[in-house]
């Protein structure tokens, strides 16, 4: 077998000793193409991306995120950022360029009286959530536990408290960003607020973010979760039901859902989530389970410690996999919808493959689309079928059924998309994100980063000088 350092590609600008040299001005460690760690540091979740980065610059602090940036900049370096890796594009890698790593920078601390978190960028929401959890606080997350909290919160961020508290990025009180010009600022409501705007939900496209500052609600330490079952030929019956009953629940409740493989069989999941009192929890579920009880296969609920249940799927998305989907809002399923969803789903590739609607609405809705960079407020579920597998030599048959039922539920949808799950799908699927704010968008592009050094994302490119 060839050493990892035969395939990589040439540098395309300055050369190995030149980058080598960086190594020497970082606190952190500085990983080269030739160095042994390297096979293993240009890696990111999703197996199907391969590319041959010249360096890895592991970043110990913000003081080294600028001197990375700077060399980047001096020496006309591709550029990308990395925090949990764990973006289903593999734009935090590069080809040929100068990765910067945020992922060792996992400072924090929580102030329980305040009831205020400030995370350095590379922790992973599972390590966020147990260090809010010590005081039974928590803030908008997401479901994943191996997921970095930057790249989540820089595009939005929803998971199962998103309904009752807004957004990860409505609960972000400020940020510590350095800018394309290596400046180290802070962006909040009263200081850079058109940048505090702009990274609440603009992604990697103005800055580096060093550290985030999260506001956090006391949630306690144990909610009501689990998961109600149903066979596939009670399936069509029990999604009007979940949309209905979704569509129309308290904010405290969340309810996910997905078409599934089990055991050879194809199946309708729901997972039910309740952050609020076990009283409220048992009056707000009783609709379901009262449906539930002579058409579902199998009924798992009770009180569960919130880690739990949000590290409950990570099992399921193991790093290295290939992957892939594409995501879709929608506002509501609707027979003719599920009807499509249901016939596509007999196409799935593997037993591995899901079609998932995670459930938005309830607060995130009540934001005004204006206040944040984040648009998509009006949706009530994110729908994307995804496709898990090993053999590359089954790259298209996956890639081709995500396409194929993204295709199918496009007449169903609202046009738009979650930035966070967006492939290299191109601008216009970015626009698709922004809607209304893009334009407001490309202005802050203009005065944060008028040479688009932060290309290797959902890019929202300047406006060109005339
Ligand atoms: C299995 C799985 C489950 C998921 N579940 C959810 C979910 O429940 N809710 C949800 O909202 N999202 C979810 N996502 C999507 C997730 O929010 C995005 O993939 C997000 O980009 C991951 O952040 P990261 O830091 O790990 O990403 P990375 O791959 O490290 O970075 C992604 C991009 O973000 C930018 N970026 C990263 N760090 C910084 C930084 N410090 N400063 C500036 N820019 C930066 C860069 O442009 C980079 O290319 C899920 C993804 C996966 C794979």
């Amino acid at each position: 077998m060839q050493p990892e350092v035969m395939t990589a590609k040439p540098i395309e600008n300055g050369s190995l000793r030149e980058t080598a040299r960086l190594g020497l001005t970082l606190r952190g460690e500085l990983v080269l193409a030739t160095d042994p760690a390297y096979a293993q540091a240009r890696q990111v979740w999703n197996g199907l991306v391969d590319k041959h980065p010249a360096a890895i610059a592991y970043c110990a602090g913000a003081d080294d995120v600028v001197a990375a940036l700077s060399f980047a900049r001096e020496n006309a370096m591709p550029l990308s950022v990395r925090s949990g890796g764990h973006n289903v594009a593999g734009n935090s890698v590069c080809e040929g360029g100068l990765v910067i790593d945020l992922s060792r920078m996992k400072n924090r601390s929580v102030d329980d009286k305040r009831r205020v978190a400030w995370a350095e960028a590379g922790l992973t929401l599972a390590e966020f959530d147990g260090a809010t959890q010590v005081c039974g606080l928590a803030t908008t997350m997401g479901v994943n536990g191996d997921t970095g909290i930057a790249g989540l919160t820089l595009g939005g961020g929803f998971g199962k408290l998103g309904r009752r508290f807004g957004l990860a990025c409505d609960n972000l009180l400020s940020a510590e960003v350095v800018t394309a010009d290596g400046k180290v600022l802070r962006a909040s409501a009263d200081e850079n607020s058109d940048l505090f705007w702009g990274l609440r939900g603009g992604g990697g496209n103005f800055g580096i973010v060093t550290g985030f500052e999260y506001l956090l609600h006391p949630i306690g330490t144990e909610v009501l979760a689990g998961s109600v079952v149903f066979a596939e030929t009670k399936a069509r019956d029990a999604l009007r039901f979940y949309d209905e009953f979704a569509r129309t629940a308290p904010d405290e409740l969340s309810l996910d859902a997905a078409l599934v493989i089990s055991a050879g069989e194809r199946m309708f999941s729901i997972s039910v989530f309740h952050s609020g009192s076990p009283r409220e929890a048992e009056m707000a579920i009783a609709p379901l389970l009262a449906y539930a009880r002579d058409k579902a296969v199998d009924v798992q609920l009770g009180r569960v410690p919130y880690l739990q249940v949000q590290s409950a799927g990570d099992a399921m998305f193991p790093r290295g996999n290939r992957y892939s989907w594409k995501a879709q809002f929608m506002r509501e399923l609707g027979q003719d919808a599920i009807d499509v969803l249901l016939d596509v789903y007999k196409k799935a590739p593997n037993d591995n493959a899901l079609l998932v609607f995670q459930q938005v609405g309830g607060a995130i809705s009540r934001v005004p689309v204006s206040e944040t960079a984040y648009a998509c407020r009006d949706a009530e579920f994110d729908c994307f079928p995804v496709a898990i597998w090993n053999d590359p030599s089954r790259d298209k048959e996956n890639i081709g059924w995500v396409r194929e039922v993204w295709a199918a539920v496009k007449p169903f949808s609202t046009g738009a998309v979650y930035v966070n799950n967006l492939g290299n799908e191109g601008e216009e699927r970015v626009k698709a994100a922004y809607g209304p704010n893009y334009r407001r968008l490309v202005e802050l592009k203009n005065k944060y980063d008028q040479t688009n050094m932060f290309c290797l994302n959902q890019n929202i490119r300047p406006r060109m000088p005339r």
